[in-house]
């Protein structure tokens, strides 16, 4: 890589300098190519108006008076002409005395000719370019040819002198490109520097602190909010997880904790062999719960991480929810609950991941049967509408209050802290369902008052 490519501000002052260059050359073409045709123009001009005047001499009188006299009233530099007059056979009448060439122009070619004037160019040996202006005129003594000439030198000087003018200029205008193109640059990346600079600054330590936005309609500050957007996802991120982890700490501690209380007591001498049967009988209730435990924490810890692929297969949901409700309703017995599949909605066929849904099935029939009371109710059920099945596990629990609706889908979070470890709750449960609900294109949602709850699975009948 060039060198000067690993710096913008290099590169930038280097590039606009070479546009800077660049349009002063197309300029500089542009402008000497029109200068030339003005001046050449121009000068056709005036060798046309000394021909005319000639003309005009020869026509009235034929006279051999000196004719650069009457184009002397006209041009300020008339011996700059050289003017001939020659007779329709080739034999020179006439020519002006401010003839300088070393060699003589070649005698006309009257063939070439005409009553219109016409221009021609000759370049002499040494190199000096002529242009000459020629027509045939009919005077009274006959046929004469009038041949106008002048020097093109004047006019490459005075395009030399543009030329000269121009190169002159170039360099300098080369070094104010260069300065004002570094001065600009530098100016224009300024602010990214100033961002470098915080940006170093911000670490796991102090994710609070943003980048400034000076203006945020421009594209630097337009840069600056996208990365403090980042740095605000980031931060929740960071916070989410450092409340995961500090949260998935305390909840294994508390089954460790009872192990340990119950495993001591256990230990005290002269206890009866009922007491060494109950406190294994505890330890293996807390081992189950750190074992649900642990297993939520590691299906959440690879749903986070994309992990789980989703093998979706097609089957049909009330019997689906039959087989589910089965697993648990040796729970629900003992509970006195009634739980029931209401299979009224008729054949419902979706297309998911038969072991997420069942899994997310399970959480909520789970909870239905934790949280309703003895000899209560709970009732599934599946209904297709559109392109949308809606499986809804309903019970006739405490339900749950408007404002905590939202926050009990988050990681951790219990409505009844005591009542749900009682129960063997860790508030994963319905993180679960939600992702699983989500990952399928679907949600979860929560109804009902005081007479119960609803949750219900709003999935897309086929993915
Ligand atoms: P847990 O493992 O504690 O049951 P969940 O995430 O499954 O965690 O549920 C979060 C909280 O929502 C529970 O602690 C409970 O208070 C409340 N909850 C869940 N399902 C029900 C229900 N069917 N009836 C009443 N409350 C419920």
């Amino acid at each position: 890589m060039p060198l000067f490519t690993r710096n913008i501000r290099t590169l930038l002052t280097v590039r606009y300098t070479l546009v800077v260059a660049a349009l002063m050359l197309v300029y500089s073409g542009v402008n000497l190519t029109f200068q030339y045709f003005y001046l050449s123009t121009q000068l056709e001009l005036n060798l046309k108006e000394d021909l005319e005047i000639i003309q005009e001499i020869l026509i009235t009188n034929d006279v051999m008076i000196n004719p650069l006299e009457r184009i002397s009233d006209h041009h300020p530099k008339p011996y700059e002409r050289f003017v001939e007059i020659w007779s329709d056979s080739g034999r020179p009448l006439y020519h002006s005395s401010a003839f300088r060439f070393e060699v003589n122009p070649p005698p006309p070619n009257p063939a070439r000719y005409g009553a219109e004037p016409r221009f021609f160019s000759f370049r002499f040996p040494s190199g000096e370019q002529w242009r000459t202006i020629g027509m045939k005129v009919t005077t009274n003594a006959g046929v004469r040819i009038i041949r106008i000439s002048m020097s093109e030198e004047h006019l490459h000087e005075q395009i030399w002198d543009i030329f000269r003018f121009m190169s002159y200029l170039t360099p300098f205008f080369l070094i104010i490109a260069v300065l004002s193109g570094s001065y600009m640059a530098r100016q224009a990346l300024a602010p990214i520097d100033v961002m470098a600079v915080q940006a170093e600054r911000i670490g796991a330590e102090n994710l609070r602190e943003r980048l400034a936005v000076a203006n945020k309609e421009d594209e630097l500050g337009h840069l600056a909010a996208v990365l403090n957007d980042l740095l605000d996802r980031l931060q929740r991120s960071f916070q989410r997880l450092k409340d995961f982890t500090a949260d998935a700490s305390h909840e294994l501690r508390t089954p460790l904790t009872a192990m340990r209380s119950v495993g001591e007591v256990g230990l005290q001498p002269g206890q009866p062999p009922e007491q060494y049967r109950e406190v294994i009988g505890s330890m293996l209730e807390e081992n189950n719960r750190l074992t649900h435990l642990v297993d939520s924490l590691l299906f959440l810890s690879k749903a986070d991480s994309d992990r789980v692929a989703l093998q979706c297969e097609t089957f049909e949901v009330s019997s689906f929810l039959r087989d589910t409700a089965d697993i648990l309703q040796i729970l629900a017995e003992e509970k006195g609950q009634a739980l029931e599949v209401d299979a009224s909605g008729g054949t419902v066929m979706l297309t998911a991941d038969r072991t997420l849904l069942r899994r997310a099935v399970l959480n909520l029939i789970d909870n239905a049967v934790k949280y309703t009371p003895e000899k209560g109710r709970i009732r599934l059920s599946a209904l297709r509408t559109g392109d949308r099945v809606r499986i809804s596990v309903s019970d006739t629990g405490p339900g749950i209050a408007p404002e905590e609706r939202e926050k009990i889908f988050d990681r951790f979070y219990r409505l009844d802290k005591d009542r749900s470890r009682e129960t063997g709750g860790s508030g994963l449960g319905l993180s679960i369902v939600q992702w699983i609900a989500g990952v399928h294109g679907g949600a979860v949602t929560v109804t009902g008052g005081t007479g119960g709850s609803t949750f219900a699975l709003e999935l897309p009948a086929v993915r």
